[in-house]
């Protein structure tokens, strides 16, 4: 065990049934288990970075430039190649990375010229692009209410951008990075029922339905 430690990470670490062998495991686990602040903290540390000159969010069918394919994916500039900052600095939200992953440089070593991601910035990503993985934390955060209708929580419950990504990236994308990061974060999440996520999903078809129509009139008047 290293003499300095992140004292919530080393508290956890002894509190475990099975004390995780390393320290970088310790932290890994202290981030697992702290998905929603790891969350915070990344979008707080890409804040600190902003978004570098001349980037805009873009997709991308070619597999090269690290550029997303889908709107579905956070944009992450720092993981584009054009853009990217090198061993020493983590890819998701642009600061330095230090000893064992952790965001400060408690050992005053600098950065670790290995490092391309902080520990907490890997579960925060997670958290980014699977957060069904993540529905028993949220059903917590919302005290197991549905999040549409306020009923109970049912065990069938989905997780749900409460803002859907197709209108993030259709309304939202000139918003400046990395507060765009919140639309994938914990504050526009949702956990809802079944038959509330079902009823949401339909008026977002209309929705769609009616802008398709409205542009293909558009279209063919002029
Ligand atoms: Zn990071």
């Amino acid at each position: 065990m290293p003499a300095i430690f992140p004292p919530p990470v080393l508290r956890r670490a002894l509190a475990r049934p099975f004390i995780p062998p390393t320290p970088r495991l310790a932290i890994d686990g202290y981030w697992r288990a702290h998905p929603l602040r790891a969350d915070r903290l990344a979008r707080a540390l890409a804040a600190a970075s902003g978004a570098p000159k001349g980037w805009t969010w873009r997709l991308t069918k070619r597999r090269n430039d690290g550029l997303p394919a889908t709107f579905r994916m956070p944009p992450a500039p720092f993981r584009e190649r054009a853009f990217a900052l090198g061993p020493g600095a983590c890819c998701i939200c642009g600061q330095p990375v230090y000893r064992f992953g952790w965001h400060v440089d408690l050992w005053n070593a600098g950065a670790n010229r290995r490092a391309v991601w902080h520990a907490a910035c890997v579960i925060a990503w997670e958290f980014w692009t699977a957060p069904s993985d993540f529905v028993q934390v949220l059903k917590r955060l919302q005290a197991r209410r549905c999040g549409e209708s306020g009923k109970r929580l049912l065990k069938s419950a989905e997780v749900d951008h409460r803002l859907p990504l197709y209108r993030v990236w259709g309304e939202h994308r000139d918003t400046e990075w990395p507060q765009l990061l919140a639309f994938w974060g914990a504050p526009n999440l949702q956990v809802i029922n079944r038959d509330a996520h079902a009823a949401k999903c339909a008026s977002e078809a209309d929705h769609r339905r009616g802008r398709r129509e409205a542009l293909s009139l558009a279209g063919s008047r002029g």
